[in-house]
């Protein structure tokens, strides 16, 4: 059995020079957090998800605090969990302002139903323990300032910045998948990304786990974290298939972004076909970070 493994990233763009560094130490939190869950004897669930909360919680990051606006200035937040053992996943999406979204995706992750979305999907959390915060509580100067150049001046608002994700294997060989996003800036009310959408940005069998960060329709319309799976499940190597599909999704579906990947028997992997995209990885000898 190989030894338990963490990977997060922290979106993919074009980090500006300046950020490079606390985006990687951001990450490298994450990873020491996730991996403090799987030394307490956690599993690859429990592990994503908390990995994925400290990224929430970092404003430097496009999720929970930090997140992008829509193009009417609100805050509409996409989250999934799946676990690759029981095959059980959950995605929450379009929720206002929401501390940590991924909790509740984790939260809905036992129950039959798969998405929940918009006001009916705070409702339901609501029902389930989650408070909404303020939505100050969310939304920083420098988001403020990006999104006003995307509104008034038809900035491209540079997606970097990023949304989050975690991939895991735990002691058991189990694999989990959980991603977390603002989505992209400027977006439509009532636009739901990838982010959120099993087998789109997020998803884990017993073979691997994915999530995927970028031009979210891209990625939606190639069903690109499913297509990667299957060909895990065919036989091709991991590498070279998570680096043929997101040129697929670049140059087919015209878009880019990047995709950390682990496998049931492999190295992390993290990829992108933009110019950069930060991510961390933990073992239990060392956590490395790069961009
Ligand atoms: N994929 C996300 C979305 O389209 C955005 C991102 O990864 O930056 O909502």
């Amino acid at each position: 059995m190989l030894e338990p493994t963490l990977l997060v990233h922290g979106g993919a763009g074009s980090i500006p020079l300046e950020s490079q560094a606390a985006h990687q130490q951001g990450c490298a939190a994450a990873a020491q957090a996730g991996g403090e869950i799987l030394l307490a004897g956690g599993n690859a669930v429990e592990a994503v998800c908390a990995a994925v909360e400290v990224l929430e919680d970092n404003p430097i990051f496009n999720a929970g605090r930090g997140c992008a606006l829509t193009l009417d200035g609100g805050v509409s937040l996409d989250s999934a969990v799946m676990c690759g053992y029981t095959l059980q996943a959950a995605g929450i999406g379009g929720i206002g302002p929401f501390k940590n979204p991924v909790r509740i995706a984790q939260k809905l992750m036992p129950k039959k139903e798969v998405l929940l979305v918009g006001p009916q999907a705070e409702v339901w959390a609501l029902r389930h323990g989650f408070e909404p915060v303020p939505k100050e509580d969310l939304v920083t100067e420098k988001v403020l300032a990006v999104w006003r150049d995307v509104v008034e001046n038809g900035g491209t608002g540079n997606f970097a910045g990023g949304t989050v994700g975690a991939v895991c294997r735990d002691a058991a060989g189990h694999m989990a998948a959980a991603t977390s996003t603002g989505g992209t800036m400027g977006k439509t009310p009532g636009r739901i990304g990838d982010s959120p959408l099993i087998g789109a940005g997020t998803f884990a069998d017993e073979k691997c786990a994915v999530s995927a960060t970028g031009e979210g329709e891209s990625f939606i319309r190639s069903v690109f974290a499913g297509q990667l799976a299957c060909a895990i499940r065919d036989g091709v190597g991991p590498k070279e298939a998570l680096q043929a599909l997101l040129i697929r999704v670049r140059d087919v579906y015209h878009g880019v972004g990047g995709a950390i990947l682990l496998t049931v028997d492999g190295p992390p992997i993290p990829l992108c076909t933009t110019e950069t995209m930060s991510w961390a990885t933990w073992t239990p000898t060392e956590v490395r970070s790069g961009i």
